[in-house]
């Protein structure tokens, strides 16, 4: 009896630990996703500003290339949105589905089970 409740509670501390795991790896992903789609957004603008710069130079306008250019700009920066909805810049997640305000290592919502990483 003694026996079977000590295991128990072995058991929920393990569960515990695999959680808060589990939970510091998915926030240090969405940290490495928000600082990839910020170096791309950078890529982007400064691309973008190049390809305007030789069409005023050159007098001729690839716009092709800045159309696609201002399509991955918009992209980037509603994926950046996405991200930094959830992260706000103490590091603490808000639930975008009940507002509850989570520790910055949870992956989700400590309330109602949302996913928290965008
Ligand atoms: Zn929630």
């Amino acid at each position: 009896m003694l026996f079977d409740e000590t295991m128990e509670g072995l058991r929920s501390v393990f569960d515990t630990a695999a959680q808060r795991t589990a939970n510091a790896v998915e926030s240090s992903r969405g940290m490495v996703d928000r600082a990839r789609a910020r170096q791309r957004l950078q890529d982007a603008y400064r691309k973008l500003g190049k390809a305007e710069y030789e069409a005023a130079i050159n007098g001729v306008t690839s716009m092709d290339e800045i159309n696609s250019l201002i399509a991955e700009i918009t992209d980037l920066r509603q994926t950046m949105l996405d991200l930094e909805r959830t992260i706000t810049r103490n590091g603490e997640c808000f639930c975008p589905t009940c507002g509850k305000q989570n520790p910055a290592d949870f992956a989700f919502c400590s309330a109602c089970g949302t996913r928290l990483k965008g």
